[in-house]
């Protein structure tokens, strides 16, 4: 009896571990994770010279999605993008995080900027598939440079997202310091 009580509380204690972790969602790590993760990448990147990337990216026009197949449809496409993302990313290399509502960020270490936008490329083309091209992704991405913190590489790359908003959706910006306007 002690013996079943011990694998219950481990259950419970892993189940509690998760949570803190991930999203319940789409589970891919949550927004409390992001910004850990994020330095320690960054700190590994500096100390390997491995350079590091980051996707900042949305689903476009995600209200009328919900409008037109209800809450539950859009709940089942956020859980799908996350299948999409854990199957299409690097184990261990490529770290996807929901920043919140239908916005998602990846942390790719070890990747050059070609490598960074095939991942975007694959993610923006696995997501149309999945929805026969009705539904799209906005992606905005960049490289680490050398001033950057955790913050002001986030806010890079959410300023890409926005100008491929801007642009009409369905597009990938990169952004660097001295591409900026
Ligand atoms: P835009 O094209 O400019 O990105 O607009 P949008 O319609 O996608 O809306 P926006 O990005 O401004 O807001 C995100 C929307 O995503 C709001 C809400 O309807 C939906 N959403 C956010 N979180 C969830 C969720 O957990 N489940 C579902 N079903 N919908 C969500
Ligand atoms: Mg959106």
């Amino acid at each position: 009896i002690v013996g079943r009580n011990i694998s219950a509380i481990r259950r419970l204690e892993r189940k509690i571990r998760e949570q803190a972790l991930f999203d319940s969602l789409t589970q891919v790590f949550n927004r409390h994770h992001l910004t850990p993760l994020l330095d320690r990448e960054i700190l590994r990147s500096r100390r390997t010279e491995a350079p590091l990337g980051l996707i900042f990216f949305d689903i476009d026009k995600f209200k009328l999605f919900n409008d037109t197949h209800g809450h539950h449809g859009g709940d089942k496409a956020l859980q799908e993008l996350g299948q999409l993302l854990r199957s299409v990313l690097r184990k261990g290399l490529d770290f996807p995080c929901r920043f919140g509502g239908d916005e998602f960020v990846v942390i790719a270490s070890n990747s050059t900027d070609a490598n960074l936008l095939a991942i975007a490329e694959r993610i923006q083309k696995e997501f149309s598939v999945l929805h026969q091209s009705q539904v799209t992704l906005s992606i905005g991405m960049s490289m680490l440079e050398p001033e950057d913190s955790s913050q002001s590489l986030l806010e890079r790359c959410d300023k890409a997202n926005y100008q491929a908003k801007a642009q009409g959706g369905n597009a990938i910006v990169h952004l660097q310091t001295d591409t900026l306007p």
